[in-house]
């Protein structure tokens, strides 16, 4: 059969609800329709992706129409077959197709056809959504040829679109050729038919999202253990130094690594090792405390390890150590700069193997446990006379927090001193109890070796003295309020002579100009050698005072 004999009537089947060209089902679309959808594709997929997408629908329709030829006619060669496709093409309505040349000989598995698409669709629907085109666009009509011929030759053959009407061309032109014969020529286009690309591309994209939202899964749990493990636990922190403290307690509670404190006696080291563990995937379990420096080595084995019935005078039954009683959680190890050289030797062989040994046994038992140590000696100092072992002191440094001492961050006061107040008044039973501002310069002027413990002790001494829950300075420890920067409200509220007032004043206006003496004379009013004279009077008073 000749393509010449192919009839538009006897291919297709018109009837309501079926459109059947030879027993294929076909719709009809609007042409502004697919137009839309292909401007939507380059909008959303990029143009080099809409273009692997069309170029494949039109292969697929291609070899569709190929397949239904050469199943339904016996033509007299391929040529004829593929003109028949010519044919058939034009009479589907995408373009009306003329063959200017077509070369092939079967034996060489050469081909070469050029072809004429006039008025392409396809040049229209993209004039008509996009606009013009400064290279062909034709992908549709590239992909369907490419596709009929290399399915009816049964060989790779592609098109490639050279001239469009979309770039303002009378007709579309494109020449089609066999793989080998296009050469290298043809490597980028041959991407455009496959579709691992794409598939690959959403894989990536969809890989990519997998990670990010885990990523955001991740940062939601963070915050929401900031919000509800982090608030309970501390109190309002002001100061800068201290603030840093908990943005890396933060973020090393999360693993499980040693953390080494340090810091002054009663900075709060035991508070933020716990605070650590409450913000750790361990806080669900115990958080088991010792104070290292406060018992004898014999009975600090014991009670770390355990031991066994009988293994010394006095081990009457089984003991669980703490190590032990820690397991799955945290351990504290309070004053471990306090511990003998053999103690420290065990403790490095738990920190090595994750075991212990009660006293008295010979069998290890495995304890999946959170180290945190703290201290307020010097290690490094210790290490160097030999004092502290420097391979527990890397084992239990990965991490180190230095908790400032509270003189070093004196914002933190105020709001640590409220804080106080409020449990004093619980565990009192004081209501009302508050402290009068006049208290507040002494607090916040005091050195406080003891740190946070010791502000603890001093507002639970004043709750006590004071009679009607309003702390005085009268009720402060005579360290406290005996320093030389008493406040000038405080000496007011001590019924002070006229010359101890003077004094007071004299020295917060000093407070207030920084020490500078000649700015000081002027608020004062007076020379700055009379305020010279006053304060040597003054020192002269105290030196008498104190002898
Ligand atoms: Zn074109």
């Amino acid at each position: 059969m000749k393509a010449e004999d192919l009839r538009l009537d006897e291919l297709v089947n018109f009837s309501e609800g079926a459109l059947t060209p030879r027993g294929r089902e076909v719709v009809l679309h609007s042409l502004h329709a697919f137009a839309q959808i292909r401007k939507d594709l380059i909008d959303t997929a990029g143009l080099e992706h809409a273009r692997s997408i069309l170029s494949r629908f039109g292969y697929f329709q291609g070899q569709a129409d190929a397949s239904d030829l050469m199943n339904n006619f016996k033509w007299d060669d391929k040529v004829e077959l593929i003109r028949a496709g010519c044919k058939l093409h034009s009479l589907e309505g995408i373009s009306r197709d003329i063959i200017n040349s077509v070369e092939h000989n079967p034996g060489s598995q050469r081909f070469r056809m050029e072809i004429s698409w006039y008025d392409s669709k396809e040049a229209q629907e993209h004039l008509y959504t996009i606009g013009s085109a400064a290279e062909p666009i034709c992908w549709i009509l590239t992909g369907y040829f490419t596709g009929f011929v290399s399915l009816s030759l049964g060989i790779d053959v592609y098109f490639i679109e050279q001239s469009c009407k979309a770039q303002g061309e009378k007709v579309c032109h494109a020449v089609g050729k066999d793989l080998a014969s296009w050469g290298s020529e043809i490597k980028p286009y041959v991407d455009y038919f496959k579709t691992h690309d794409i598939k690959l591309r959403i894989e990536k994209l969809t890989d990519q999202l997998r990670q990010k939202s885990s990523l955001l899964r991740k940062y939601e749990k963070e915050i929401a253990a900031l919000g509800t493990a982090a608030k309970p636990s501390f109190i309002e922190i002001h100061s800068k130094a201290y603030k840093q403290v908990l943005f890396v307690a933060n973020k090393v509670a999360r693993f499980d690594s040693t953390v080494l404190i340090t810091g002054e006696t009663g900075a709060g080291k035991e508070v933020l090792a716990k605070y650590i563990h409450q913000l750790s995937p361990r806080s669900k379990q115990t958080f088991v405390a010792v104070n290292c420096g406060a018992l004898p080595e014999s009975l600090l084995e014991s009670e770390l390890f355990g031991h066994k019935a009988g293994s010394f005078t006095g081990a009457v039954k089984d003991r669980v150590g703490l190590f032990e009683k820690a397991d799955k959680g945290t351990i504290f190890l309070d004053e471990i700069g306090d511990i003998s050289e053999a103690m420290q030797l065990k403790i490095l062989r738990v920190l090595q193997e994750r075991e212990i040994m009660r006293v008295g046994e010979s069998t290890a038992r495995k304890v999946d446990i959170r180290i945190i140590a703290a201290t307020n000696k010097d290690l490094q100092d210790m290490i160097a006379h030999g004092r502290f072992r420097e391979d527990l002191y890397y084992r239990l440094s990965v991490m180190e927090l230095r908790v400032p001492a509270l003189r070093e961050r004196k914002e933190d006061i105020l709001p640590l001193t409220r804080f106080f107040i409020d449990r004093m008044s619980r565990k009192l039973h004081i209501r009302n109890l508050h402290i009068d501002s006049s208290c507040i310069d002494y607090l916040q002027d005091y050195g406080w070796p003891g740190n946070v413990r010791e502000l603890e002790n001093v507002i639970e001494r004043a709750a006590i003295l004071s009679s009607d829950g309003n702390i005085l300075p009268q009720h402060l420890p005579p360290p406290l309020v005996n320093t030389s920067k008493k406040s000038f409200d405080a000496v007011l509220h001590a019924n002070p002579s006229l010359d101890d007032m003077e004094q007071a004043y004299i020295e917060r206006i000093l407070n207030l100009t920084g020490g500078n003496k000649s700015k000081a004379a002027r608020i004062l009013r007076i020379d700055v050698s009379t305020l010279w004279r006053k304060l040597k009077s003054d020192s002269g008073q105290h030196r008498k005072s104190n002898t």
